[in-house]
């Protein structure tokens, strides 16, 4: 059993209990972490709040040094770390590499760059000074699905701007957290400074959530989690940033190059094996080019293969638990029970072990379906026609969500006025790639605040204003 992370040190859960981590490819266990208790939470927000007047009077250089030199440990370890997301997650081994473990790093580096930078001085106004201030023990809770990358992008910002944290990784996928914390363990970040408290979200989740000792709960995962989270955050008036679900939309306009949409669609919908929160789910076409459409989806979906993540060739892996398969299992049966047709894939197992689910697409999706309102977390596409510009719109904003989505157009100009009117964080425009500096986060039930770039810095500071 592994031990937690506490004021600089690696000691035992105060449970005993502990939960198992399987490779979803296998079904087989790999490693045990403890099922932390509140108490444990307790010694970590004691740990964090004694850690933070000293890290945030840290001068900002040795705090951006500490942060460039985990960036740089993490990728001496690249390899190493792959491997575990890849056991844990499941994803290719080629993906856990550079999306899962170089991509975090890049991070880490851009908020070593930010902390250099930052003087905690914002301007004057009238006869006033305004300081910006780390808001202080920020509490941290991630998914599984980008198992590092999550914690990164809340961790890096919060100890750029002097504050300290306590981590809960998701308990599915919880072995990248505890190699960034070996890694900041290494550098020599104080102790107190970075606290990881490995569990269940009902136990460890939620005592974070109400501690009055911790400032800022800063939370990634489900939207029902999240609305959970926000609630008992609010009972001490804490400081609350939700990244939660979403189902974007993939808005094909009638004079788009529909080759290059559709492709670039298809490889979205299913990256990440589907699980990714931003992942573009709904495939909008209009209805002269449906049919078309529907045929290049087929067609490309057959270049995704599936394997195992050290499996020369595959391109998909499984989906993350046995959990997570049944319940995508569930939304493809219940597409068949709502009368969308069926195009590839479906609910057969592909292997005799292993998680997985074939790339499945779903044609003559109508909107209100439950396969086109909720978010299915795996490689399930829905495509849905339309006839009017305006109906594409209305479809696109028609869930509850408002995470990311895509435009596509010959006039870039029509694109950018169509994606004007989606009530949506992100949207790229004829397959702009994502940008790990631009504001990330969501309209609607998908979300409170933004992450990534400057704009994430600004969630962990507070303002204060001096009168002369
Ligand atoms: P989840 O909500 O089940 O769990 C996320 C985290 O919250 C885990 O650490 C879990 O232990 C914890 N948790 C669960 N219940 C809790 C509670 N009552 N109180 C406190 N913590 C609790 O989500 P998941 O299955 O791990 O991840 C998939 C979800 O995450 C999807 O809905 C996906 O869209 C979302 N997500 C969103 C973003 C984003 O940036 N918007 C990014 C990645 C994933």
């Amino acid at each position: 059993m592994r031990h937690l992370y506490l004021n600089g040190a690696w000691v035992p859960s105060t449970s005993g209990e502990g939960i198992d981590i399987v490779d979803p490819a296998t079904e087989e266990i790999v490693d045990r972490v403890p099922a932390g208790t509140p108490t444990d939470v307790e010694a970590a927000v004691a740990a964090a709040q004694a850690a933070f007047a000293a890290w945030a009077a840290t001068p900002p250089a040795d705090r951006a040094e500490i942060l460039a030199a985990a960036a740089r440990l993490l990728r001496d370890r690249a390899e190493r770390v792959a491997r575990v997301i890849a056991t844990d997650l499941g994803a290719p081994y080629a993906k856990a590499l550079k999306i899962h473990t170089l991509g975090p790093a890049d991070v880490l580096d851009f908020y070593a760059r930010t902390a250099q930078a930052h003087d905690g001085e914002a301007g004057r106004v009238g006869n006033s000074r305004v300081l910006k201030e780390p808001v202080g023990v920020v509490g941290t809770i991630t998914p599984w699905n980008y198992p590092l990358h999550q914690v990164v992008c809340k961790v890096a910002p919060a100890l750029a701007a002097g504050c300290t944290v306590v981590l809960k990784p998701s308990e599915v996928a919880p072995l990248a957290a505890y190699e960034l914390a070996d890694v900041f363990d290494a550098v020599g970040l104080p102790p107190g400074v970075f606290n990881l408290v490995s569990g269940r979200g009902e136990v460890v989740g939620e005592a974070i959530a109400t501690h009055p000792g911790v400032d800022m709960v800063s939370f990634t995962g489900s939207t029902r989690a999240g609305r959970r989270v926000g609630a008992l955050a609010a009972e001490t008036v804490k400081r609350v940033a939700l990244e939660l679900g979403g189902k974007s939309a993939n808005i094909v306009l009638p004079d788009a190059d529909l080759k290059a949409a559709v492709k670039a669609g298809v490889a979205n919908a299913f990256v990440n094996s589907g699980q990714s929160c931003s992942a573009w789910s709904r495939m909008i076409v209009h209805r002269d080019q449906y049919d078309e459409a529907v045929r290049l989806a087929v067609a490309t979906a057959a270049e995704y293969p599936l394997g195992g993540p050290f499996d020369e060739g595959a391109r998909l892996g499984p989906l993350v638990s046995k959990e997570q398969r049944d319940r995508v299992v569930r939304y493809i049966n219940r597409g068949h029970e709502e009368g969308a047709r069926l195009v590839c894939g479906g609910t057969e197992r592909p292997f005799p072990k292993g998680f997985f689910v074939e790339p499945t697409i779903f044609a003559g999706v109508a909107p209100g379906m439950v396969i086109e309102q909720e978010e299915i977390f795996g490689p399930v596409l829905c495509i849905v026609p339309y006839l009017r510009e305006e109906e594409a719109v209305a479809i696109a904003n028609g869930t509850p969500y408002g995470l990311a989505g895509a435009v596509w157009s010959a006039s870039e100009e029509r694109a950018v006025a169509v994606a004007r009117r989606l009530r949506t964080g992100q949207v790229a425009i004829n397959g702009g790639r994502f940008n790990p500096l631009a504001p990330f986060g969501g309209y609607k039930q998908s979300g409170l605040g933004r992450e990534l770039g400057d704009y994430g810095f600004q969630e962990f500071l507070e303002l204060k204003s001096l009168q002369f």
